[in-house]
């Protein structure tokens, strides 16, 4: 009897070197998300976002193969398939040989797959899980190479590069259909994927992007929603899966130097991963690694005076984007919401600012002006409204976690899941010990 049970475990432990010991993987990416981000809405909501509770972690080095500051499209790549690339460039390298993300490696091999995020799906991001173009703004090939995929489950935004007619394709092709006849079910309202039993589904629930966090109402389903959904689906029949979870709008937010909008992202982000823990602390053999792909707008968290003014900060309302909007350009109207939505007067010197900007950059300037000045009034500072090259933290949870502690390339990550995880990385690894 022992004998047996001595080589019971023995299998046991060769399978475990052999497929790796972590079953599932869900992996998190805050679209821009910084170091600072998390603290500064850590101090907005008086207590440490549960992220910063997490007990491994580390930080992120992101520069891509031709720029010191990364895009999305390479910082994507790099996360995804272990490989830097060129601005602009999503699942190959520089030259342009197409190179496996972890999730196809995992797909191949009996793992499920998923992408949810707040973005079209078509996006950078959710684009380097299975896609290869030289171009990123090649959204419609994007949506093809996802239909062919091996994905179990999308949640996300941008049906308009999958209709035949009504959105942006110009070849006609019925990608809604396509998808359907290769298995997914097609949902498009939150209704609809809350009461969703099915096994293979597809949901865009907007033309383009979903609504930022802070406006996301009726429905447009909230990222933890997506989250809860992606979870029990991908897990009822018992296989492994592979989750890919983006807090798309975070970046978004920092671009606009929005504090506000900022806050309410990271917030959204913040609670998919609280789903997510509370499914890990259910499936132990759940690794959760979160990280950004880069930081954007150089958040600055005082611009002197050894202060910041939170109590002002915790007192706004609306993002720049709604005041932009509601306001549609007229200053007088602007001042009078800015007063009523964030408890700020603006004087000559912001009108001048903000007219300036505008004037500079037709699309964002207006909004980005009133971003920048509403984080100056509370005396928070942005080096930027692009990306910078600064570090981003990576924070892991689960099996294997301890591996994530430390200082790492970018794309080191995808390397280290796929080897715990078992996957059978088409590359050379670099060593990282499996227990
Ligand atoms: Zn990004």
């Amino acid at each position: 009897m022992r004998k047996v049970l001595l080589l019971l475990l023995a299998l046991v432990l060769v399978a475990a070197v052999a497929f790796g010991f972590v079953k599932n993987v869900i992996y998190m990416i805050g679209d821009g998300m910084s170091f600072n981000n998390l603290v500064l809405a850590s101090y907005l909501e008086g207590k440490r976002l549960t992220l910063l509770n997490t007990p491994y972690t580390g930080w992120v080095l992101t520069h891509s193969a031709d720029s010191i500051v990364t895009d999305s499209a390479a910082a994507g790549t790099a996360l995804l398939s272990g490989f830097k690339t060129n601005n602009g460039m999503i699942g190959m390298l520089p030259d342009g040989t197409v190179v496996p993300s972890i999730a196809e490696i995992a797909a191949k091999n009996g793992v499920k797959v998923g992408i949810v995020v707040t973005c079209r799906v078509t996006h950078a991001t959710p684009g380097a899980v299975y896609g290869h173009v030289e171009s990123r703004n090649d959204e419609n090939t994007l949506a093809e190479q996802l239909v062919n995929s091996d994905i179990t489950v999308v949640f996300g935004g941008g049906w308009r590069h999958f209709v035949a007619t009504g959105g942006k394709r110009t070849d006609g092709k019925d990608l809604i259909a396509l998808a359907k006849a290769k298995g997914f079910d097609y949902i498009t309202t939150r209704t609809e994927m809350l009461n969703y039993h099915g096994d293979k589904v597809l949901g865009l629930f907007s033309s383009s992007h979903l609504a930022p966090a802070s406006e996301r109402s009726g429905e447009q389903p909230m990222l933890w929603e997506m989250v809860d959904k992606a979870l029990e689906v991908l897990s009822k029949d018992g296989a492994p899966f592979f989750l890919m979870v983006e807090g798309s709008q975070i970046d978004w937010e920092n671009h606009g130097n929005d504090v506000y909008g900022m806050w309410q992202e990271v917030l959204e982000f913040n609670k998919a991963f609280e789903v997510a823990l509370e499914f890990a602390e259910s499936h132990p053999d759940t690794l959760i690694v979160v990280t950004s792909d880069h930081e954007t707008g150089g958040l600055g968290l005082s611009t002197g005076g050894y202060t910041m003014d939170i109590e002002l900060l915790r007192g706004y309302k609306k993002n720049a984007d709604w005041l932009a909007r509601e306001s549609g350009g007229d200053i007088e109207k602007l001042k009078s919401l800015v007063k009523e939505y964030c408890g700020v007067e603006l004087t000559d010197e912001d009108v001048s600012f903000i007219e300036a900007m505008k004037a500079a950059n037709p699309s964002y300037g207006y909004s980005n002006a009133i971003g920048r000045i509403l984080s100056n009034k509370a005396k928070v500072g942005w080096t930027t409204f692009d990306h910078t090259a600064g570090p981003v933290p990576i924070f892991a949870v689960g099996p294997g976690a301890e591996h994530f502690v430390g200082v790492f390339d970018n794309t080191d990550i995808p390397r280290i899941i796929g080897r715990l995880a078992g996957y059978p990385l088409v590359y050379p690894t670099i060593e990282v010990p499996v227990q």
